[in-house]
């Protein structure tokens, strides 16, 4: 097995490319376009704006990098992916100029798999070009975490389907043209055996959203992209079902993987542009007769924030790494997935917050990004299942690989293991 900390020179190049365009051409959209669709919604202004930079990123072959090469990627790998990912997240518009945006990502991906060559005829060309959006609907009001509560069901009937019931927080539903539903298709079995995604049009008679909620506190309410919606007798037809019958916790595994480490990436963005925030910061604002960097306090925030990004970072590429090492998703890269996942809001609320208060008043405020990453943070303990879960995989992981030790001692009984070496070198003691 070989390590390796070194960047690709050529690879480097586009990534110095990428940072001086997602500074200059990208992160000015996120002062102009605030609202809570705007870089997924097509019909949003921004899109009007994103077009040109689109087609800058497509001319660059770094359109959509996390695809394979059959669906138009580059096949760059997870480690690359990821050192691009994290330009990207200092900016909310960064994945979708760069065709990488959640949930498209990964229903793209569904749909190569599973999708019948009408439906990507229809949907997967217009996706994968950045002309439409898509929606996973998988949450419901009354279970999120736990699958096993879902009720949301749809019944045979001839060759159609009829879904009904409710589904929660569903992103982008409204301005999308297709959701990923996943259903109980039978409440007799275990739900990892009797749930099935079903492509269902945006219009389909019977599906209506309830309201959208926003994440934070916009002033209009009602205007945020996570739908409440309602299936009364909503019928699609048999060949929306992606997958086989029963199977739409498998399907969904295509999604979920590269969804999670992908966020991470992202995150890792999101820390670096807080630490430059406090760094510059802290060698600007004089109090004291010094400068804030020059105080024992704020270094030990720094020396802090950064150690924490730099543990974060290596375990993300790390996790990349693995990734791109087994071409699978198998258990120990699942492991690795769950434990980042769980450390991301943690991480964050301890570089977001050092950085915020270096910032005194100002840090509170809206003149900087810093509240807004604030804001942020909740929705990433809890989006792709909360931070519990994630820590349950973890410890099962670790601790399958431990069993149990017979005796009335642990294995590592020091006075057990000192018979045991002096028997081996106890005769150097000897005169
Ligand atoms: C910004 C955002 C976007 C989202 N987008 C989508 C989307 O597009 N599609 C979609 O289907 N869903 C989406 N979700 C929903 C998300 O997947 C759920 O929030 C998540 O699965 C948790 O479900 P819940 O919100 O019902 O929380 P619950 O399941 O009610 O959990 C709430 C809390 O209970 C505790 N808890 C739960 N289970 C356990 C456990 N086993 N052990 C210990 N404690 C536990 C945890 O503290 C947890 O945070 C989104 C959520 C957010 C915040």
């Amino acid at each position: 097995m070989t390590w390796s900390f070194e960047t690709d020179p050529e690879f480097q190049d586009s990534l110095n490319w990428i940072e001086e365009f997602t500074t200059t051409e990208i992160e000015p959209l996120d002062l102009v376009f605030r609202g809570p669709g705007d870089p997924w919604d097509p019909n949003s202004p921004a899109a009007k704006a994103m077009a040109p930079l689109r087609d800058i990123v497509k001319r660059k072959n770094l359109w959509a990098c996390h695809l394979e090469r059959e669906l138009g990627g580059q096949g760059y790998g997870q480690v690359n992916l990821g050192l691009m990912n994290e330009i990207l997240g200092r900016s909310r518009f960064g994945p979708s100029v760069f065709g990488c945006q959640a949930p498209d990502s990964g229903n793209a991906e569904i749909l190569a798999k599973f999708g019948t060559p009408q439906q990507k005829a229809q949907y997967l060309a217009p996706l994968l070009n950045g002309d439409i959006a898509s929606c996973y609907s998988m949450t419901e009001p009354q279970a999120g975490a736990d699958p096993g509560e879902f009720t949301c069901t749809a019944v045979r009937d001839g060759d159609e389907w009829v879904i009904n019931g409710e589904k929660w927080f569903a992103s982008h539903a409204r301005f999308s043209a297709f959701l990923l539903v996943m259903v109980v298709t039978d409440p007799d079995a275990p739900i990892h055996k009797g749930a099935s995604i079903f492509l269902v049009e945006q219009g389909t008679p019977g599906m209506d959203i309830i309201r959208n909620s926003a994440v934070g506190p916009y002033i209009e309410q009602g205007d945020g992209v996570h739908a409440y919606i309602s299936f009364k007798d909503c019928r699609v037809p048999a060949q929306n079902l992606l997958g086989e019958e029963g199977e739409g916790f498998l399907v969904a595994q295509t999604r979920l993987g590269g969804g999670r480490v992908h966020h991470a990436m992202r995150t890792v963005g999101v820390l670096r542009k807080a630490l430059d925030m406090m760094c510059e910061r802290a060698v600007s604002r004089q109090t004291k007769g010094e400068r804030l960097a020059d105080k024992q306090m704020t270094q030990e925030k720094v020396a802090d924030a950064y150690t924490m990004m730099t543990q974060y970072r290596l375990h993300v590429l790390y996790t990349a790494w693995l990734i791109d090492k087994h071409k699978e998703y198998n258990r120990e890269v699942r492991l690795e997935i769950a434990a980042i996942k769980a450390a991301t809001p943690k991480v964050l609320v301890e570089v977001v917050s050092r950085a915020m208060h270096l910032h005194g008043s100002l840090g509170s405020s809206d003149e900087t990004p810093l509240a807004t990453m604030w804001a942020n943070i909740p929705e990433l303990g809890v989006v792709d299942g909360p931070t519990e879960v994630h820590k349950i995989a973890v410890a099962k992981g670790v601790l399958r690989g431990y069993t149990p030790h017979d005796g009335l001692f642990p294995s590592y009984h020091t006075p057990t293991l000192r018979q045991q070496a002096l028997a081996k070198y106890g005769h150097y003691l000897e005169p």
